[in-house]
């Protein structure tokens, strides 16, 4: 590992998942409403997880650190999200294998990583999960913007995306038992990735990683 990988993995990482972590309770008021209420707890044990290994994750190639990370969500988040997310930074790290990181690359890795969401999950758009979030933003990324108004767009699409789900019926996972009545509710597993997109274009932005 590069000692510059090295040192954009640990100016990336931490604030991402302290950001999951400071708004773990609105995750689990938000999973209360329309789920089992431990959404927040799930995310806040993986990030807590992956911070303890970070030092080790650091020393990684980037395939081998973002398929360590996935793999520490597998391990200790329990309920849906763990293995979601989990399959969604696995899938990325296999798809990067040794390239250089550019936004195309990322563009390409992320979408890998989407489709082992979808597979998983058996979910796609539209169905009130964390796909709806996920989506969208890789549709900006496929788009021709650079630099700062990159991160603009995609923070932009965060936001409205997690709105959204709001208005959706919920058809996947512990919200599609509630049927009509998971309209109105923030989807929370939509939340966290929208929380962890505009943290991580901010460390970016503020970097000057334009
Ligand atoms: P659980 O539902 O097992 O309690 P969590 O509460 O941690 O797990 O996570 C719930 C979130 O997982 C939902 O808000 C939704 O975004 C996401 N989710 C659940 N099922 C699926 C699925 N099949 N595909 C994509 N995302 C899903
Ligand atoms: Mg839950």
């Amino acid at each position: 590992m590069t000692e510059t990988r090295r040192v954009q993995l640990q100016r990336l990482v931490p604030p991402t998942l302290n950001a999951i972590i400071a708004h773990a309770d609105e995750l689990t008021e938000l999973d209360q409403a329309i789920g089992d209420g431990d959404h927040g707890i799930n995310m806040r044990r993986g990030a807590e997880k992956i911070l303890q290994d970070l030092p080790a994750i650091c020393d990684k190639p980037a395939d081998e650190a973002l398929k360590a990370m996935g793999m520490a969500l597998v391990m200790t988040v329990g309920g849906a999200s763990g293995p979601l997310f989990g399959s969604l930074l696995m899938e990325m790290g296999k798809s990067l294998e040794s390239r250089p990181l550019d936004k195309n690359v990322l563009a390409d890795c992320f979408a890998a990583g989407i489709e082992a969401v979808k597979k998983r999950g058996r979910s796609d758009v539209d169905q009130k999960t964390i796909l709806d979030v996920l989506v969208p933003a890789l549709d900006v990324l496929k788009e021709n913007e650079a630099g700062a108004e990159l991160y603009v767009r995609l923070k932009e699409t965060a936001a409205a995306s997690e709105a959204k789900t709001i208005e959706m019926k919920a058809l996947k996972g512990r919200a599609s038992y509630l049927g009509e009545r998971s309209i109105g509710h923030m989807d929370p597993g939509a939340r966290t990735c929208g929380l962890a997109i505009r943290e991580i274009c901010n460390v970016l932005v503020a970097a000057g990683n334009e």
